[in-house]
């Protein structure tokens, strides 16, 4: 019997590396879930795979940025399968670069999708976890909440809002809800990347190549939080392979 089976799970980010992952790990364990992200293709195809190996998925095509794109990825947990357990709020974009490129821009984007977009979640999940007697947040930061090191700083001071806002969260949360906080280092995954600077994108591609652990790993952290029996909350997981120090 999957150890999740039970479970309504929705995941933003689920479109590709971490998320994706975390998808395909927990629909091996029995959880429903609502994936959201911006690309459809790309969502389709993680929910395909996972309807293919025998899970259950619903893509949701969300922009975290927008308050009613979370309300329906929550509405649609919901309406098909009666609850939602857990929200896994993963989507994110590393668009870092030094201030003095002024990508103003890449700044816009980090704010709104790690701050605006935890926001919208909480926003939407935690009305129905109310409603229920129960419920689960999963937030992902990033051990840049941790250390600032340059040029990353608008990221770091967007993930450790993260953090700020999630121990803010467990502190409001009371005794039905749980909260959690997961911290990757560098993970092997496309987002590393995906920032606009082609020089600092090369930079970080090249230290993700010498030093990143594979994304499986954050996913089994996310799974493990996850799997815990309903009265044990665990607040706080950073990880990072042991070559990044
Ligand atoms: P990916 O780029 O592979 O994944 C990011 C996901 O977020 C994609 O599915 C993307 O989908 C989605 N996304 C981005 N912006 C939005 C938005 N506005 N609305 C909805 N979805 C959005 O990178 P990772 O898997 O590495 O990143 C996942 C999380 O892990 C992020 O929060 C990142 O900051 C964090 N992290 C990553 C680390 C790393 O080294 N890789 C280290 C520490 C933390 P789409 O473009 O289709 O919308």
């Amino acid at each position: 019997m999957p150890d999740l089976a039970d479970k309504v799970i929705a995941i933003t980010g689920a479109s590709s590396g971490i998320g994706e992952e975390t998808a395909a790990h927990l629909a091996r364990r029995g959880a429903r879930l609502v994936l959201g992200a911006r690309r459809e293709d790309r969502l389709t195809a993680v929910v395909d795979a996972i309807t293919a190996e025998g899970g259950t998925a619903t893509g949701v095509v969300v922009d975290v940025g927008r308050r009613e794109d979370l309300q329906r990825l929550t509405d649609t947990a919901v309406d098909r399968y009666g609850r939602l357990d857990v929200l896994v709020s993963n989507a994110g974009t590393m668009a870092v670069s030094p201030f003095d490129d002024l990508r103003q821009d890449d700044w816009d984007a980090m704010v709104a999708t790690h701050i605006t977009g935890l926001l919208n979640g909480i926003g939407a999940a935690l009305p129905v976890f109310r409603r229920q007697g129960c419920g689960h947040f999963v937030n992902v930061a990033s051990t840049a909440a941790y250390v600032v090191t340059s040029p990353m700083a608008v990221y770091a001071a967007t993930k450790t809002a993260v953090k700020v806002l999630t121990e803010g969260l467990r502190q409001e949360s009371g005794p039905d809800l749980r909260v959690t906080l997961v911290s990757p280092g560098f993970t092997d995954t496309e987002g590393v990347g995906k920032g606009t600077d082609p020089e600092i994108a090369a930079d970080l591609i090249r230290r993700r190549d010498e030093i990143a652990m594979p994304p499986s790993a954050v996913a089994s952290a996310i799974t493990y939080a996850i799997e815990q029996p309903e009265g044990v909350d665990i607040g706080e997981i950073v990880l990072r392979s042991t070559a990044q120090g």
